[in-house]
């Protein structure tokens, strides 16, 4: 069975608004660079579709989701709808999209859940909106595709689910979902003092979360260790039946809202070795702030998936995708000629630190 890729063109043209980080083509790019490559086609993409509010009901409130709906139909929040639901402030603005764009995320990864019912393989780029709470928005989240996801999972039948999580910032959403759960385990790493500030070493949710908190600088070594010494053997020891992997692109080296310094090496490696533990395998987007770095990561991820092998040069058509992005940061005057031409990242080799060795060593007494 070959991997499913789900997307959608709402990503194309819809924006959080000029100033936003997210006001970056993303999704769009990824759909481009595969199809340009010839990985994507009629058996192996499907359209996205867009989750109804009874769908959405699974995990978040009712009167949340009206009112999502409702600002979206008057473009315009009261101050009691922002106070109550975090709607129409900087970091969870109105735009013209804003139930549509989250609930197609939302529809897709849920899609996603379904189409592994039994067994394979599937992408869901636009989704890994991992902060999103049930009853409001929260960090660019405006809805929480992952907690929907892994609901679907269960409701299929499913009852041991690993949520791994790389992305740079920890999954508060997605944890305060499952927390006490004996159904998930969620594996996090996550850059230690950053927003949402939760995730701490000792904090279990109950025992269903193992949360590593890394230091600014976290090299390739160093996430290769916790790869082999986390990642994998809590994952293994849970028997899955199905792994989600939230596989954010804002802890590599040039993404402009985390200080963590992995290569996208990183991320392919933890995708290719998740990839043979379950029956069931479901891959989100999540984070990302870099549309070079983000478009090149995702486009990588989907080749590992497939076993196809990453070239080390992009064909002229992947080359064009990416010389035409625009960035307003300082970064997007001169790119790097890698970010046009390659998919891989140089690696990012450096010493495993003793810090995050005793982090580690603590967290796999809880495995013994
Ligand atoms: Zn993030």
């Amino acid at each position: 069975m070959q991997p499913v890729f789900i997307g959608s063109e709402i990503y194309r043209h819809s924006t959080y608004g000029t100033q936003h980080p997210l006001a970056i083509p993303r999704v769009s790019t990824v759909i481009d660079l595969c199809r340009a490559q010839g990985w994507l086609n009629q058996q192996n993409f499907r359209v996205s579709p867009c989750a109804k509010p009874s769908a959405l009901h699974a995990f978040h409130t009712p009167d949340y989701i009206t009112a999502l709906q409702q600002a979206e139909a008057e473009q315009a929040v009261s101050n009691d709808t922002r106070s109550r639901y975090g709607l129409g402030t900087l970091s969870n603005p109105v735009f013209a999209e804003m139930y549509r764009r989250p609930a197609t995320a939302a529809g897709g990864s849920m899609l996603g859940a379904e189409l592994l019912r039994e067994g394979g393989i599937v992408f869901s780029p636009a989704g890994g909106t991992h902060h999103g709470l049930a009853d409001r928005a929260n960090g660019f989240c405006y809805l929480n595709d992952p907690v929907l996801a892994i609901l679907t999972l269960l409701k299929s039948g499913l009852d041991r689910v690993v949520y791994v999580d790389i992305d740079a910032h920890h999954c508060d959403g997605v944890e305060s979902a499952f927390a006490g759960s004996a159904k998930i385990r969620m594996i996090s790493v996550h850059e230690t003092r950053r927003w949402p500030f939760t995730g701490a070493l000792t904090d279990t949710a109950g025992g269903a979360a193992f949360n590593l908190p890394v230091e600014r600088g976290l090299n390739d070594d160093e996430f290769y260790t916790i790869l082999d010494q986390l990642i994998l053997p809590a994952t293994m020891s849970f028997r899955p039946q199905a792994i989600v992997l939230q596989c954010g692109a804002d802890a590599v080296a040039e993404d402009p809202l985390s200080r963590l310094t992995l290569s996208n090496n990183a991320h392919c490696r933890t995708v290719a070795a998740l990839r043979d533990l379950a029956p069931r395998l479901l891959v989100l987007g999540g984070g990302g702030y870099n549309p070079w770095s983000v478009a090149r990561l995702w486009t990588g991820v989907w080749a590992v998936l497939n076993g196809t092998e990453i070239p080390d040069r992009l064909n002229n058509t992947s080359q064009s995708t990416l010389r035409g992005l625009r960035w307003n940061r300082a970064a997007g005057k001169r790119p790097p000629l890698h970010w046009f031409e390659t998919l891989r990242d140089r690696p990012n080799s450096g010493e495993v630190r003793d810090t995050l060795r005793a982090d580690l060593a603590q967290l796999a007494a809880r495995l013994l």
